[in-house]
């Protein structure tokens, strides 16, 4: 229940279907009528549209913002001795695309300002490879964490420098910008993806890959279907990443929303920012980055302190992420760039997102606001 004392969501699915009233379910009653559904014609219809909406040569769609990483790397060829470097406080799609290819995910540092990587930590950790290890260093995998889009203008030059290629794992990001460039063009390629918690989502999982590369476009469509080509033949080994149409056609609809769903967010995190300035580290924005607020991230001394004083608000706060990635069992044998990984870990101990959604009224907003005050003693 919006307003009044009710609990505060982190989304809400509930206000963006009245406000499509009905055009949803009606785009799903379409394909359930036409039958088909697999690449049927809103997939096709959906990759126009997304390709012209940032400005990307081609969008290629796919079944997940995870398989959209796996792709992009088995399309490159990335695989056993190549070292991909990629931040650790992420979420863990990003580092588990690199080991589900066989290649060795090197953990760098992020940089406190925008949680997004730190170049300096990035070439460091690159000249450890070359000179430490047998590993080929192949790739940088970017994330634009929380919806800002990492210093593609700093990365670029880094990944040129040193003969790799470039990845934006623009999974929170869509939408974002930097100064007039839209993500999606950013990098040799980049990944995003439509989990219902995105900026832009759908009823389930999915995703997209953007990239200005034709041939690799051509690559991915094929290594979606089981790398088989037209007269279905296996001319690599692929796997089973297509993007249901009925996705698709959920999508579509809310690609028609989208940019004021966009502005929505902006304004919640400037009346966030606004009136917690004072009191929190509230998340800083490069002058050139137009962020898709997928989050809004806070950083306190004491953040369970925070969530505890949230949750009996009714509000739901989320920590991402409460341990960076080279911390989790799983990927503690990877490597870390040299002098280790200490604004992640930091980070991780203080990071909590408020709720953050198009439809967050104005009364809940101040509820949020005032109970976060209150929790750190800011009156
Ligand atoms: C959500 C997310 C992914 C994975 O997307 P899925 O669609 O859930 O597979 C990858 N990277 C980041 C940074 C994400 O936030």
């Amino acid at each position: 229940m919006p307003g009044g004392n009710g609990p505060i969501a982190p989304l809400d699915l509930v206000a963006q279907r009245q406000r499509l009233a009905g055009r949803v379910e009606q785009a799903i009653a379409r394909v359930i009528g036409h039958g088909q559904f697999i690449m049927g014609p809103e997939v096709t219809e959906l990759e126009d549209q997304l390709a012209g909406y940032c400005g990307a040569r081609a969008a290629v769609t796919c079944a997940s913002g995870t398989d959209a990483l796996v792709l992009v790397l088995m399309a490159w060829g990335v695989g056993p001795g190549d070292a991909v470097l990629v931040p650790s406080f992420t979420f863990a799609a990003t580092a588990e695309a690199v080991a589900l290819v066989g290649a060795t995910p090197v953990f760098v540092d992020i940089d406190s300002a925008d949680f997004n990587v730190d170049v300096a930590s990035v070439e460091g950790a690159v000249r450890a490879v070359e000179t430490d290890t047998d590993l080929r260093p192949a790739a940088v995998i970017a994330v634009d964490l929380f919806g800002q889009p990492a210093d593609y203008a700093a990365l670029e030059k880094v990944a040129t420098g040193h003969g790799l290629r470039l990845l934006a794992d623009a999974a929170q990001s869509f939408g974002g910008r930097l100064g007039d460039r839209q993500v999606g063009t950013f990098g040799d390629a980049t990944a995003t993806s439509f989990f219902p918690t995105k900026p832009l989502a759908c009823y389930g999982d999915g995703g997209a890959i953007f990239t200005d590369d034709e041939d690799l476009a051509d690559t991915l469509r094929l290594l979606r279907v089981h790398g088989q080509d037209r007269h279905r033949r296996c001319v690599h080994v692929g796997i089973n990443g297509r993007l249901d149409t009925i996705q698709a056609a959920v999508l579509l609809e809310k690609l028609a929303i989208f940019d004021e769903e966009l502005s929505a967010r902006a304004r919640v995190a400037e009346a966030y920012s606004a009136a917690l300035d004072d009191v929190v580290e509230v998340p800083r924005r490069r002058v050139d980055a137009t962020s898709a607020w997928a989050q809004y991230t806070v950083q306190v001394d004491d953040r369970d302190g925070l969530v505890a004083a949230l949750a009996s608000a009714g509000i739901s706060a989320a920590v991402y992420y409460r341990h960076p990635l080279h911390d989790h069992p799983a990927y503690r044998a990877f490597p870390v760039a040299p002098g280790g990984l200490p604004v992640s870990e930091r980070a991780a101990g203080r990071v909590i997102s408020l709720p953050l959604h198009p439809y967050l009224q104005e009364e809940d907003q101040t509820r949020v606001i005032a109970t976060v005050r209150r929790a750190v003693g800011g009156g």
